[in-house]
């Protein structure tokens, strides 16, 4: 005999007054699971080619190639379901989906960014001692030094030589590829170094690359291991060691993204944070046939360092772009920019129960929850956060809600443990309604960050969801 189940009193009552945060695992169904395994497919591919700014950029403008995107003429007027994008100085990009309403009525904007912690060599990078050949480097980012020693490194970047030719660099993450390394201390010697506080277990001036131990045998001299591999620049590259000097050379694990786990539901890899809130927006955008509202995707640089600089959002780029677009419908920027809607995707630190003392356990992320909506970040008394209104979060709730989406609500952390910012205030500086919403992460700004593969499918839902509200 089958046994019926019946609800208690209170158990009813609770599921129509309690918030529940479920894992979202437990109710998706099996379509939506396999979606999301193809999905992550693509974004491992992403995060593989795509390890610094400017490969994240490039990598995205073929994306949008691909999709039938054109680049973007400030003086066309567009007519709905047009695709446009702009690759703005190699390192960011603004790509868009023209809407059948006016754009005076505004925008739906998803902003993510594509840089990511990491270590630069210095101008003047290049030193023998000792018989060793090493770079200096200043690290990017927020980053816990000593997670960055001996580690396989590669080098991405840039150098633009005497003549202004610029030539690229990519060496290490190829199979069979040199890498490179910065060197620890053996712990049998380390007495004095792990007296030292985490935080300068290992030094900035410390973080020295190791890039080669052969001298030049062809005669005597000083600093001949240096000298070989300039010779070796030099017929590689056809550089000299002035060229470091108008160079952007930037080290970055040189492992590739993989599943993690054995039932292989998270993705590890570097640099999720936060090309892991920037693939769903872009694909979901991508995605975007015709939308009622002009649907746009800001993949932005420089947030890791407070989005300083011309390729950061506290800088006119965005703003200069909606202002095109308003110019040719006969309207004005900022009156697009103040009826615009934000969602600022950027991801944020999840519930790890070795760590659990820094988190509010009510009001933290957690794997598989779904998508995280932050109506703030900053620290201490809100300090540097642009605080979500009631009104939005309704808005953006009812959204995630229809489209049938897990969810969760979450703070950076417990009060006063510490905190950060995103790219949302920079945004509200600009009169538009901004929240952030993102992808929880474990072990957030190291060379393995850790995510889940339920939550960047549902991320790139809420997204589609987003681009298709009327608002
Ligand atoms: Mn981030
Ligand atoms: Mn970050």
């Amino acid at each position: 005999m089958a046994t019926v189940e019946t609800k208690s009193k209170s158990e009813a009552l609770k599921e129509s007054l309690f918030l529940q945060h479920k894992n979202g695992c437990l109710t998706a169904d099996d379509g939506f699971l396999r979606e999301a395994e193809t999905f992550c497919e693509g974004y491992k591919d992403f995060l593989n080619k795509g390890k610094t700014e400017r490969l994240a950029a490039a990598q995205a403008a073929q994306l949008c190639e691909e999709h039938g995107f054109v680049p973007f003429d400030r003086n066309e007027a567009y007519a709905p379901g047009d695709k446009v994008y702009v690759l703005h100085r190699n390192k960011s990009l603004i790509a868009a989906v023209i809407g059948t309403e006016p754009i005076a009525n505004g925008v739906n904007l998803v902003a993510a960014h594509i840089d990511s912690p990491r270590i630069d060599l210095k101008p003047n990078p290049l030193y023998e001692d000792a018989e060793l050949a090493l770079c200096k480097t200043h690290y990017y980012g927020g980053i816990k030094k000593y997670q960055w020693t001996a580690l396989p490194l590669s080098l991405h970047g840039v150098v633009v030589k005497a003549g202004g030719e610029k030539l690229e660099v990519h060496l290490g993450d190829q199979e069979g590829e040199p890498r490179f390394v910065i060197n620890d201390l053996l712990p049998h010697l380390a007495t004095e170094q792990v007296k030292r506080t985490l935080n300068e277990g290992v030094k900035g001036e410390e973080l020295n690359v190791l890039v080669g131990s052969y001298p030049f045998r062809d005669d005597k001299g000083s600093e001949l291991i240096k000298l070989n591999i300039l010779k070796l620049l030099h017929e590689k590259y056809g550089m000299v060691e002035k060229d470091f000097l108008s160079a952007e050379l930037e080290l970055v694990p040189a492992h590739a993204a993989c599943d993690v786990g054995f039932d292989r539901s998270m993705v590890g890899g570097y640099g999720q944070d936060d090309r892991v809130c920037a693939y769903p927006g872009l694909m979901a955008l991508l995605h975007t046939d015709t939308p009622k509202r002009t649907a746009v995707t800001i993949l932005a640089d420089r947030e890791e360092i407070g989005s300083e600089g011309n390729t950061g959002l506290n800088s006119s780029f965005l703003p200069y772009f909606i202002d095109d677009l308003a110019a040719v419908q006969g309207t004005k920027g900022r009156h697009v920019l103040s009826r615009s809607v934000c969602l600022s995707a950027d991801v944020n630190a999840a519930f790890d129960p070795t760590f659990p003392d820094v988190l509010d356990k009510r009001n933290a992320s957690f794997l598989n929850h779904g998508v995280a909506l932050m109506k703030y970040t900053g620290s201490r008394g809100k300090s540097g956060t642009s605080d979500a209104s009631a009104e939005l979060m309704g808005r953006v709730r009812s959204i995630l809600d229809g489209a049938g989406l897990s969810w969760q609500v979450t703070e950076l952390g417990k009060v006063d443990l510490g905190g950060g910012g995103t790219v949302a205030m920079f945004l509200a500086n600009l009169d538009i309604d901004v929240v952030d919403i993102g992808v929880p992460v474990l072990s957030m700004h190291s060379p393995f960050e850790v995510t889940g593969k339920f939550d960047i499918y549902t991320a790139y839902k809420a997204f589609c969801a987003f681009f298709a509200a009327e608002l």
